[in-house]
């Protein structure tokens, strides 16, 4: 018998053979199986979801669309007219993507070739660092300050000391910890010879955005998402706005039919529906008020200001792993974090003001 002289790891890229196995989260249905609590009775607060969900109208216009067969606009024309609307940036500076997830991997596979950098700075979004991964980039993190804030100085510093520094990520409002970005230092990172990448998933829920500043600029990005505060996550719609130069590189490498036709449709009616929608941000700021006050009572707990729909809590004399374990036997799903400088830290998604009561009884009785 001959040997077929097939090596799989001679053909595999050598920096993904070394690459860590990513931990996918648990699908709810799977979830309520291991607790044995049904689907309805557990509280979501790991993912930052909207609890009251889409906007009733998404649900009717994806039920009755005549077009499921037909392939979608690969432009997504009419949607990025009506967010030109929305977000008050000309439709040719605007990209619809599979979720933003999607479009800060196009953004990297446009600039990043291997031994190219990305600054990143963590504690933060871990889309960054995934993506910088598989598109053979290296990362330099500075890490924030002990409030969240910038290091401003080591951001400049890292880039006059490696010339292969290309893009500078940045969430603001922050996941984790929901601080924002000062116009300031925002000033001072597209005054480098990068490309900054501003983030404004939650951009709703502080209502401030930098999304009318990308046609004055030739080197800011920025990009939002209907996941959040519309309720779309499972559908996937995110979008950005980019510099004219940048956007006619981006349409080259976009696949045609990233959008599907559901994901157009549901933001579409999203943006006709948006006074409900931003009602239930409204609410969902109350209760955050709500909730902080809470936190703040219980002596184990230090919670951080937030602009967002979700609070960030430093557990004091207790394991925050316990914590986030003692929680879920109860139905409440929270996150919990092994990364550096925040492994004694939980974030709570801001529930329905019901689900954050609960939340509150539940931590009191431990
Ligand atoms: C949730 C989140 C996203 C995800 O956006 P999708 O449009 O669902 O891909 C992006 N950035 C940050 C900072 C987030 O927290």
């Amino acid at each position: 018998m001959t040997t077929h002289p097939f090596n799989l790891n001679d053909l595999l890229r050598p920096d993904i053979q070394g690459m860590e196995t990513y931990t996918p989260i648990v699908p709810f249905d799977i979830l309520s199986a291991q607790l044995g609590i049904p689907e309805e009775e557990i509280i979501k607060l790991d993912a930052n979801e909207n609890p009251y969900g889409p906007s009733p109208l998404v649900r009717h216009a994806l039920a009755e669309n005549p077009y499921l067969h037909i392939y979608p606009d690969p432009e997504s024309r009419e949607l990025r007219q009506r967010l030109s609307e929305y977000t008050q940036t000309p439709p040719e500076h605007l990209m619809v993507g599979h979720g933003s997830d999607e479009l800060i991997d196009l953004v990297m596979r446009l600039f990043l070739i291997p031994g190219d950098k990305i600054i990143n700075c963590p504690p933060t979004f871990g889309m960054y660092t995934f993506g910088a991964s598989v598109n053979g980039a290296q990362i330099i993190n500075i890490f924030r300050q002990a409030d969240f804030s910038l290091d401003v100085p080591a951001i400049e510093t890292a880039v006059a000391e490696h010339p292969e520094v290309k893009l500078l990520f940045l969430a603001s409002p922050n996941n984790p910890d929901g601080s924002a970005l000062s116009e300031t230092d925002l000033q001072k990172f597209l005054n480098l010879p990068i490309v900054v990448i501003l983030d404004e998933a939650y951009a709703e829920f502080n209502n401030a955005s930098f999304i009318t500043q990308v046609p004055h600029y030739t080197n800011l990005i920025v990009l939002r998402t209907f996941s959040k505060w519309a309720g779309l996550a499972g559908l996937r719609v995110g979008y950005g706005a980019f510099p004219l130069d940048i956007i006619a590189h981006l349409w080259k490498i976009k696949q045609p039919y990233n959008v599907n036709l559901a994901g157009q449709v549901a933001a579409l009616v999203s943006l006709q529906d948006k006074d409900y929608l931003l009602d239930n941000v409204a609410k969902i700021i109350a209760t955050r008020k709500e909730m902080l006050k809470g936190l703040a009572t219980i002596d184990w707990l230090k919670p951080y200001p937030s602009q967002t729909n979700f609070v960030l809590c430093k557990v004091v004399g207790r394991d925050a792993a316990q914590v986030k374990a003692g929680l879920a036997q109860k139905g409440i799903l929270v996150r919990h974090y092994t990364s550096h400088g925040l492994e004694d830290h939980l974030r709570f998604s801001v529930g329905t003001a019901a689900q954050i009561k609960r939340l509150l009884e539940v931590l009191r009785s431990f």
